[in-house]
């Protein structure tokens, strides 16, 4: 066998493609050709390389990890939401409950009578003391408005009065 059949047959052999008959003649070459030997070693170490290049190319690509761990925690979101649903749905009642009894001891807790100044009973019939003023002014004439202002202050001192009671 010369060195330019061994050459043919040595990527064969690699590949594991060649016929038991003329591996044992290729083997005979190589045992006294260190050229062809080497060329096999080198096909060997290429082969080696190009599997190792494949594998990692098999290999989850870049971020798989990440991607998966974001994919399980939006997996596993709704059983924790479900579980902080179940939570809220038990509080909020439970909080509405407390806040009413709260409230209510407040107004319980409260002095039924209670001295409310003038001002506070004015806001507290829907009026406003800063209105009354306001239109006591803007009368035109000023007869009118000291007389307004009169009965004002004796109307004050009047649901003073009837306060206190
Ligand atoms: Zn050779």
């Amino acid at each position: 066998m010369n060195c330019h059949r061994a050459e043919k047959l040595i990527s064969r052999l690699v590949d594991g493609r060649l016929e038991a008959g003329t591996t044992a003649r290729l083997e005979e070459h190589l045992q006294v050709c260190p050229s062809c030997a080497q060329l096999l070693d080198d096909y060997r170490k290429l082969k080696t390389l190009v599997s190792e290049l494949q594998e990692r190319e098999a290999e989850p690509l870049p971020y798989f990890e990440q991607r998966l761990r974001a994919r399980l925690q939006t997996a596993s979101r709704p059983s924790l939401w479900a579980v902080v649903e179940r939570w809220y749905a038990a509080a909020v009642p439970v909080f509405l409950v407390v806040a009413m009894v709260l409230v209510g001891i407040l107004f319980l807790v409260q002095p039924a009578e209670r001295h409310l100044s003038q001002s506070e009973l004015l806001l507290f019939q829907g009026q406003s003391p800063l209105a009354e003023t306001r239109a006591i002014f803007e009368e035109q004439k000023p007869e009118d408005r000291q007389l307004q202002l009169l009965f004002a202050g004796l109307e004050g001192q009047e649901i003073v009065r009837r306060g206190k009671q």
